[in-house]
């Protein structure tokens, strides 16, 4: 019999038996409690198994939907509901075509929005959270087939946002918006190491949303600063020795930036500059693995001398490390739970063998308190318990859910939640 196919990135086959695709929402009820093991899948752009299914997966993407009818504003709540399998890219241009937005996005917008929420999804940002915390409320079919509605107040709110799709198929996620707002983007370089932890604050605070980019060729060079900012704010001034790059760039420096955002300052759509990626392109520059761990601010120093003295290790897998800021929250599966943080991550080449090899050594020289995201590739699944205080609340919210275990896989087994 076929499979059902790969991840996004193509490193993982699933093992699922097979996919099934509702036409309706009515259908999800008997489908789940009719299958022994399930799993919701969505845009499939997790690098691990957390998606896979020993049995079967199902995705909603099959359900028509109809952008005027199915995505429902609430001026009076500043909400928008909709339909969890859409992208961000699908309900961006709508949005602010009603005058709202959201707070931010994640570095490509082709990502479905329930399955970004299941795994803690982020931009960057000082003062901005993930993109789960967004979420007011969601609508979910939980394991024993009951439709729940779970929002903000709700007792168990804050641990079934990032639920690494462990509680139920999400239908719906309704987000909190914003008045619509303009962006502009620009690029420096010319950045070192040192004189980003000297004035860390400073430089992840040069604009709303900041990533740093390198290759690490060089253990001692940023090559590059991309600094979002939200029009009305005064543009940064660089720092001795940054200077604005000369013409557009992509992260990974030499290749074509046709695929990025717009950049040189020029204003534009909130959609179109806090994504680093259009829509319209496939993003990146292709075959890839990605693996981010997220460090509490102050281990930060530590956490990035680990990755230089390993840079000599890390630069000939990898095609562009990104370092983002993420404040801290309250949801008890998510990468920035308790206090802000920044996250380091890595795209490297699409070589599972030599990527495994490498994630046990960045692991260990990293400081204990590196959380991996949950959507990406890391080695060392045992430690991840101790790294969530909430962890036991969320096992047990679990339990409550899902009591036949239906949406358990080998991944929810390993980490220890089943
Ligand atoms: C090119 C690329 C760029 C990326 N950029 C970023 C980035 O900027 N920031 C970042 O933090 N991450 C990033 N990621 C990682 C990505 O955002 C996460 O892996 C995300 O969870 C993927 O969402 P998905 O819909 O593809 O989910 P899948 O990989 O399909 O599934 C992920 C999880 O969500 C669950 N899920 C999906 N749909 C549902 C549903 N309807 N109900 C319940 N559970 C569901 C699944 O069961 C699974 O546990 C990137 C990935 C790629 C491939």
């Amino acid at each position: 019999m076929p499979g059902v196919g790969t991840n996004w990135a193509g490193n993982v086959v699933y093992g699922a038996r097979e996919l099934l695709l509702p036409t309706h929402l009515g259908e999800l009820p008997g489908l789940i409690t009719s299958a022994h093991r399930l799993r919701a899948i969505g845009s499939r752009h997790s690098f691990n198994d957390l998606a896979d299914s020993p049995e079967s997966l199902i995705s909603l993407q099959g359900i028509p939907v109809d952008l005027e009818r199915d995505v429902e504003f609430d001026s009076d709540a500043r909400t928008v509901r909709v339909p969890g399998w859409l992208r961000y890219g699908d309900i961006a241009a709508l949005l602010a075509d009603r005058g709202w937005a959201l707070a931010n996005l994640a570095s490509l917008p082709h990502i479905s929005i329930a399955g970004a929420v299941a795994t803690g999804t982020h931009g960057s940002g000082d003062r901005i959270g993930s993109l789960a915390t967004q979420v007011v409320a969601l609508d979910l079919v939980d394991g024993t087939g009951t439709h729940r509605r779970i929002a903000r107040g709700d007792e168990s709110f804050e641990g079934a946002v990032v639920s690494l799709g462990a509680l139920g198929v999400v239908t719906h996620v309704t987000l909190a918006v914003e008045p619509d707002y303009q962006v502009r983007q620009s690029v420096y370089e010319g950045a070192t190491w040192d004189a980003v932890l000297a004035n860390l604050d400073e430089l992840t605070g040069a604009g709303d949303s900041v990533s740093l980019f390198t290759t690490w060729r060089s253990p001692d060079l940023v090559d590059q600063l991309w600094v979002k900012s939200r029009q009305g704010r005064d543009p940064w001034t660089p720092l001795d020795g940054i200077v604005a790059a000369a013409g557009a760039r992509h992260p990974i420096p030499g290749i074509d930036p046709a695929p990025a955002t717009e950049q040189l300052g020029r204003v534009g759509p909130w959609f179109a500059r806090l994504p680093h990626f259009r829509l319209e392109f496939t993003p990146s520059a292709g075959e890839e693995i990605q693996t981010e761990y997220l460090v509490p601010r102050e281990d930060f120093p530590a956490a990035i001398g680990a990755i230089r003295s390993l840079s000599a290790r890390i630069a000939p897998l990898l095609q562009v490390c990104e370092v983002r800021t993420v404040a801290g929250d309250d949801l008890w599966l998510s990468e920035a739970h308790g206090g802000d943080v920044v996250g380091i991550h890595f795209t490297w080449v699409r070589d599972s063998e030599a990527v495994a090899a490498v994630l046990p050594e960045v692991e260990a020289a990293l400081p204990p308190t590196a959380r991996p995201h949950w959507g990406k590739v890391f080695a060392d699944h045992d430690r991840i318990a101790a790294l969530y205080p909430r962890w036991d609340d969320f096992r047990a919210l679990r339990r409550s859910l899902d009591p036949d275990n239906r949406f358990v896989n080998g991944f929810i087994e390993r980490v220890g939640l089943a």
